[in-house]
């Protein structure tokens, strides 16, 4: 067993992201740092200028051409957006913008605003031309955001650049996404540790740890980003129904997969279906796994031949399907 670990860290992305691996590897590490920073370019919401911003200015007036690797992440967005009878939906921007959960100036909207942003969200309305790489939205105001699968994404192509550089075994952590590869190490069973926070614990607390190996796993939660206003809980996973945050059972989704980007877009898509609509689906899909933790805290677990749930917050109680 091995117990030096080497750990890189930068701020990115709006959150922390590391890496953990066995051997120092400076020349992957810079590689991976660059390739992120250059995605996050891309594909941020949060800045004057990315590809993603461009096609937003240009909604109503014109297509914009991307990237290629722009280009296919915003189709496989536009895919589940249509394809699930979910609340995920990559045309949510306009609404993002509107609420600012987890940003300076977050409010309540008036329900008028919220009306009005409400026309703006129809995925449909965002044209594709798969020949040219362009992407048109069609009614002014209208806004991508990949919030809920860049992260996912950004850390698979984290993973084939340290494969690329031999890398093949450690941790990358996105902020709360994690893919592990391989085995561990320093566990005699080979198997990587990940916390799953306790929600709303604000000292670092968890619910469990959950132990897997050469998977993903991906956290969506009501913990993550949120404010409370006249004792209600406002946080940033927005049903595009309403155009509020969605309101049901779950304070969060684990999911368990192969790849992050499945992670990231089924955490959502679990999300918004709630717990029994999102274990019709895990009965027919066994590869991909799910932890919900529930307001009535409850803990439950969907195809757990995945993964090892190790139990450390008594209060919930754990049920196995
Ligand atoms: P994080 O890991 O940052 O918490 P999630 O994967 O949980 O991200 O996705 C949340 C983000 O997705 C929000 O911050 C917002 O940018 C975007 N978002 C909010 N509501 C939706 C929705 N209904 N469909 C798709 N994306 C959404
Ligand atoms: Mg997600």
């Amino acid at each position: 067993m091995v117990n030096v670990n080497y750990e890189y860290t930068q701020h990115l992305m709006g959150t922390t992201v590391s890496l953990m691996l066995f051997e120092p590897n400076e020349t992957a590490v810079q590689a991976v740092f660059q390739t992120i920073k250059m995605l996050e370019d891309k594909l941020t919401v949060n800045r004057s200028s990315s590809e993603v911003m461009s096609i937003n200015l240009a909604a109503g007036h014109h297509p914009v051409i991307v990237s290629r690797s722009v280009f296919s992440l915003i189709e496989q967005a536009q895919k589940i957006s249509l394809y699930f009878n979910s609340c995920f939906n990559f045309a949510i921007g306009p609404l993002v913008k509107l609420w600012k959960i987890g940003f300076n100036g977050y409010q309540v909207p008036s329900a008028k605003l919220i009306r009005e942003k409400l026309l703006l969200i129809d995925p449909k309305n965002i044209e594709l031309d798969a020949n040219t790489y362009s992407v048109f939205l069609k009614k002014p105001g209208m806004e991508i955001d990949l919030g809920a699968i860049a992260k996912g994404y950004i850390a698979d192509v984290v993973k084939s650049i340290l494969h690329q550089h031999q890398v093949y075994k450690g941790i990358i952590n996105l902020g709360g996404n994690v893919l592990t590869l391989d085995s561990s190490l320093t566990d005699g069973n080979g198997y990587w540790h990940i916390g799953l926070r306790k929600p709303f614990s604000t000292n670092g607390k968890l619910s469990g740890i959950i132990k897997v190996k050469d998977k993903s796993v991906v956290t969506s939660g009501i913990y993550e980003r949120f404010f409370i206003q006249n004792d209600r809980l406002y946080h940033h996973l927005l049903n595009p129904q309403t155009g509020y945050p969605l309101n049901n059972e779950l304070e969060s989704v684990t999911i368990i997969s192969d790849s992050s980007l499945e992670g990231d877009i089924y955490s959502t898509v679990f999300y918004g279906w709630g717990v029994d609509k999102s274990r019709q689906y895990l009965q027919k899909h066994q590869n991909l796994s799910a932890i919900f933790l529930l307001k009535n805290k409850t803990a439950i677990l969907v195809n757990p031949e995945n993964f090892i749930f190790q139990q450390i917050d008594t209060q919930y109680q754990i049920k196995t399907d």
